[in-house]
């Protein structure tokens, strides 16, 4: 992508009524802009990391066997009549609901669980139909009482949601499990160090998941060792139940990224679910479902991942991997790096080219604050030696390297 086409050029100025470190650098970087409270447009640039980050949780959903669709956001009410939640006050509290022009009561998606089970009954007969599992990324609405620091909290942002049904509890402990295997190893691919730590199962059971990763912007508060041995959140955290031989206990303010539940058989009853057993008993299966929110988790890579001058991309979910910067209008200059360009798209290469007439001063700070792992730099001085500088944006190496081989540098 040449900077000097692109929709967003990064904005000079850091916007004033940003609230949080990713708030911040995400608009300023042309990632995401805000449209109201809460709202926010996903951008060229953010967009590109979105699809990064919803393709890294896709292929680990994929690896657990479960296959994805796309329910739909806009809910008449029977479903989430049958369940209870239409009324509750809890749920009143978060859900849009609204009636249309007609006077038909609707509610928009803040999770799937109702419309997950009443998908599953006429799918779920035997229990040869079982188990099954199936999730979603896409958008959910929350009426956020506080929406704030930035990509966080969101009144609509991304979720990733993945719902099981289970025979028995013995078939729903065991996938529950690899669920709660996979989530660190997702976060982590996703540049995050996710504590994984026990939490209330809110309206839904005693206990449940969540993986919290440690920063000084989270709103939740998390107890846990250093080993990883005993994690809990404060909202259920009590002293009496450390392990007595557990070891230097900490707190520490903390993002939820993903939070996983055992729900029992509470909505696929509600929904009329039932399967004939092998025996030829009529059951309810166990339903579980598990949450990670994409939109949230790029807001905590930048709060986890940035210095005074912007946002440190992981590579693994970095808009691009390579920022050609082109010092000066000589017409060298710009053939060289026309031809970087053109070698390293040509080889698959993600690059964002900043072919624009500024001064090298304003390249550089856009260059840090969008992020990019690496930098290239062409500048008369380079050519002198038949190179480019390379820089990496974490800081930790910068060489001169010759023209020939950066494409093969960068590719290896
Ligand atoms: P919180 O306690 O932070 O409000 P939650 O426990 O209500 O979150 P869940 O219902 O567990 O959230 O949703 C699953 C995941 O969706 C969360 O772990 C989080 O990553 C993401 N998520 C939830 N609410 C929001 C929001 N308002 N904006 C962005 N992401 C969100
Ligand atoms: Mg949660």
């Amino acid at each position: 992508m040449r900077l000097s086409q692109s929709l967003t050029k990064p904005l000079r100025e850091r916007p004033a009524e940003a609230d949080s470190a990713n708030a911040a650098y995400l608009i300023q970087g042309g990632f995401i802009d805000q449209l109201g409270a809460g709202i926010y447009n996903l951008l060229p640039f953010g967009w590109r990391v979105y699809r990064k980050v919803a393709q890294i949780i896709r292929e680990e959903m994929d690896a657990l066997g479960a296959q994805e669709l796309n329910l739909a956001a806009l809910h008449p009410t029977g479903p989430w009549k049958a369940s209870g939640r239409w009324d509750d006050p809890e749920v009143r509290d978060v859900m849009y609901q609204f009636k249309d022009q007609r006077g038909k009561d609707y509610g928009l998606g803040f999770t799937h669980e109702e419309i997950a089970a009443q998908l599953a009954k006429p799918h779920i007969q035997s229990y040869r139909d079982l188990p099954q599992a199936f999730y979603q990324i896409q958008v959910k609405f929350r009426n956020e009482p506080r929406a704030k620091s930035g990509v966080l909290r969101g009144r609509e942002f991304m979720m990733k949601d993945l719902y099981s049904f289970h025979a028995d509890e013995a078939d729903r402990d065991a996938y529950y499990d690899r669920v709660l295997k996979a989530y660190p190893k997702i976060f982590k691919r996703l540049g995050l160090d996710a504590l994984t730590v026990e939490a209330s199962g809110g309206v839904f059971t005693k206990y449940s998941h969540e993986f919290q990763v440690l920063a000084g912007s989270g709103e939740d508060t998390v107890h846990y060792t250093e080993d990883g041995s005993f994690a809990q959140n404060d909202e259920i955290f009590d002293e009496k139940n450390v392990p007595k031989d557990a070891k230097n206990l900490k707190k520490s303010s903390a993002i939820e990224v993903g939070n996983i539940f055992k729900l029992g058989k509470r909505f696929p009853e509600a929904a009329g679910v039932a399967f004939l057993d092998k025996q030829g008993n009529r059951q309810v299966p166990e339903m579980c479902s598990y949450g990670i929110g994409p939109t949230r988790c790029i807001g905590t890579v930048v709060e986890t991942s940035h210095d005074d001058n912007g946002i440190i991309w992981p590579a693994a979910i970095a808009p691009f991997a390579v920022h050609i910067v082109a010092l000066g209008d000589d017409a060298d200059v710009t053939k060289a790096a026309d031809k970087l360009y053109a070698d390293l798209e040509q080889a698959g290469v993600e690059v964002l080219y900043d072919d624009r007439d500024e001064s090298a001063g304003v390249k550089f700070n856009d260059a840090d604050l969008v992020g990019i792992p690496q930098r290239v730099t062409v500048s008369k001085k380079t050519l002198e030696k038949q190179s480019a500088e390379l820089k990496r944006r974490d800081g930790k190496k910068v060489e001169l390297v010759e023209l020939g081989t950066i494409t093969k540098k960068l590719t290896s």
